[in-house]
């Protein structure tokens, strides 16, 4: 149903790439690659990555680029990679997308689609400090935009709602900032090789998943 499958979703902090990654990815079976979640795990699980990322991911910098790029690549390997994949949340700096190039001509792929979430930055601010996110399934939520049925308990699996220590007004503001400098410039950068599609996050996710299918076709 849709023609490009290898994919990678680019825009700011609350634009809204997890939500639809997980909408197309539940769909079209494709791979969902959030290098946000991978990390939070890997925090969780007190492991090496982990033990290295938590202050930056905590405080709303980057993860140094070799680290993310050699986690994605390694994830890359996996199977469910096969029938396609939506990398969201990298590259975000010019160099990671380097990166990815340099690893997907050594195992054989190719990005087919990049899709930019474009979205105004008061409403990006408004989105992250609402948004709420179920421990078990990472399913988000969002207090003004897309409340839960029930308040702070999770629709798919019941338990509590959290929220994420980064998506304070404060650290908010400075992830745009890093995004602003570090990640916009992918935006020209995918633009040159013919790649991108930009699709209006300021909709609900009712519409902008069609404009993403759109895209995608
Ligand atoms: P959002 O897109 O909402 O800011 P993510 O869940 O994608 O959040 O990422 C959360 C944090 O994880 C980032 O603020 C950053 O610290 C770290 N992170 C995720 N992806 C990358 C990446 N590609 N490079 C460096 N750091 C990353
Ligand atoms: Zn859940």
């Amino acid at each position: 149903m849709i023609k490009n499958r290898n994919l990678v979703f680019l825009g700011a902090p609350g634009a809204g790439k997890g939500t639809l990654a997980q909408m197309l990815c539940q769909e079209m079976k494709l791979a969902h690659i959030s290098t946000g979640d991978i990390l939070r795990n890997e925090i969780k699980n007190g492991t090496d990555l982990g033990k290295k990322a938590n202050s930056y991911v905590t405080s709303g910098g980057l993860v140094p680029d070799d680290l993310v790029a050699d986690m994605v690549g390694k994830r890359l390997l996996e199977k469910d990679c096969q029938n396609g994949f939506v990398l969201d949340g990298f590259p975000r700096t010019v160099n990671q997308a380097d990166l990815l190039e340099k690893v997907l001509v050594k195992i054989g792929k190719k990005i087919e689609k990049v899709v930019y979430f474009e979205a105004n930055e008061e409403l990006l601010i408004k989105r992250l400090t609402a948004r709420l996110l179920c421990k078990k399934c990472n399913t988000n939520f969002n207090t003004i935009f897309s409340p839960p049925i029930k308040k702070g308990i999770c629709d798919k699996c019941g338990i509590e709602l959290y929220q994420r220590p980064d998506d304070s007004l404060e650290t908010a503001k400075d992830r745009l900032k890093i995004y602003n400098v570090q990640t916009a410039p992918l935006v020209p950068y995918y633009k040159k090789k013919n790649l991108l599609s930009v699709i209006n996050a300021e909709l609900s996710k009712e519409k902008s998943y069609p404009e993403l299918i759109k895209v995608l076709s």
